[in-house]
């Protein structure tokens, strides 16, 4: 198909785009507070021609699913936003195009250099809290769509853009989508990939271990047990499982072999007094899901390695540490690269740029797992802008990877869904 219509088109966009984008960057959509974003979003997708659906998440309905992790915001208004081009014959494959509203708080206001709200455009770039992470993927493909209507472009296949919250703090939107049965023949989700095509993501869990000793006067250490001692032991065991199970895994398509489904311990609080032996240790960390891994095997793989460690030392067999599984729990989700939507993206991204991008996994969760895991269909990241400076201070966008995304997502719906151009 003849990508120069499309590419003109979007190219005459450019300038309301950039400023569609900075308006979503102005309007904040920090966790539980994404309403008047949602809101503004949705207007958009009705000019562009979109009916429109707005799904309020419900924990009634969430609360058994399995994917379901209670991230602690109020369940009061959690507007997820769904805009649908409907197709003209059942028949056509159909496409989602997902995006998350929800955004992480900006920190220190003053670390900025540009104000974390104001969508500020320097040197081709748009920055601020959000603008990377994701509104930027969201601004390309409600582009995409727009520059697709206005050639008079109508689907075979249905297009569903959907907007939605909660992705940031486990996938409330995302899962409320699939309980309402909200389904495609594949999905494609801008997160910040620099346009590489990432059809593999890892998980993680969240993970404490406490570990108790004999308190004793230090100047009578050798008559106690000190928990931070008991701590060094058990976290060098952890150190050599994170090396041994990212020896062990077959990696196709991972930027950094050694960094995977990292093993990372947050944070260690220990003892209570300066004079004292400690007698209590309480660590809690992450702990990476290799992709093909499941969950309940990630979990037994730390607690064999703790009962490793207490077999071995006299203290531990008889005080073995516990260890419990806390809130944040990510599967890692994977689609095939052998995936029509995946060699469809590649093409319409070659198509764009006269090379085929590059396929990678990435070492942190999205929403993907919840469409290849619950929802059972293919999924694909793809978006503007580098995760390096997702969630920094200095958050920013490319604005020119901005309208080369949406040129690759307009020439993606047409490959994929089928359709013609009708006057
Ligand atoms: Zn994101």
């Amino acid at each position: 198909m003849d990508s120069r219509p499309i590419s003109a088109e979007i190219d005459r966009l450019r300038e309301p785009i950039t400023g569609f984008l900075q308006d979503l960057v102005r309007i904040p959509s920090l966790p539980g507070e994404e309403q008047a974003a949602q809101r503004f979003f949705a207007d958009k997708l009705r000019a562009i021609g979109c009916e429109v659906q707005i799904l309020t998440s419900q924990f009634a309905e969430l609360e058994h699913h399995p994917a379901f992790s209670d991230d602690g915001v109020s369940f009061a208004e959690r507007l997820n936003v769904i805009g649908q081009w409907t197709g003209t014959d059942k028949t056509g494959r159909s496409l989602i195009l997902n995006g998350h509203m929800d955004v992480v708080p900006i920190g220190n206001p003053e670390l900025w250099r540009f104000a974390p709200w104001s969508g500020t455009v320097a040197d081709g770039k748009l920055h601020g809290r959000g603008s990377c992470d994701m509104k930027a993927g969201l601004a390309a493909a409600v582009c995409a769509m727009e520059a697709l209507r206005n050639l008079h472009y109508k689907p075979l296949g249905t297009v569903l853009l959907e907007s939605v919250i909660g992705e940031e703090s486990g996938g409330v939107g995302t899962l409320t989508t699939l309980v309402r049965g909200i389904r495609a023949d594949a999905a494609v989700l801008m997160e910040p990939t620099q346009l590489r095509a990432c059809p593999v993501h890892a998980g993680a869990l969240s993970f404490r271990v406490e570990i108790v000793g004999r308190a004793i006067h230090a100047s009578m250490k050798r008559f106690g047990v000190s928990a931070v001692d008991k701590f060094q032991q058990i976290f060098a065991a952890v150190q050599a499982l994170d090396r041994a199970r990212h020896l062990s895994y077959k990696n196709q398509i991972f930027e950094f072999e050694d960094n995977i489904a990292p093993i990372s311990v947050g944070t260690v609080a220990a003892g209570d007094w300066l004079s004292t032996v400690p007698e209590t240790l309480v660590a809690e960390g992450r702990f990476g899901v290799f992709p093909g891994e499941t969950t309940a095997a990630a979990r037994a793989a730390l607690a064999t390695c703790l009962a490793q460690v207490s077999e071995n030392d006299p203290w531990l067999k008889d005080h073995p540490p516990s260890l419990t599984w806390i809130e944040g729990q990510f599967e890692p989700g994977q689609t095939s690269l052998a995936e029509p939507i995946v060699v469809a993206l590649r093409e319409a991204h070659a198509q764009v740029f006269g090379t085929q991008p590059r396929v990678r996994g990435v070492p942190y969760g999205s929403d993907l797992r919840l469409f290849t895991e619950h929802g059972r269909f293919p999924a694909v990241l793809y978006g503007p802008g580098d995760v390096a400076f997702a969630h920094t201070v200095e958050e920013h966008v490319e604005l020119e990877e901005v309208f080369a995304c949406a040129k690759v997502l307009a020439m993606l719906i047409v490959a994929w869904c089928g359709g013609s151009y009708t006057r």
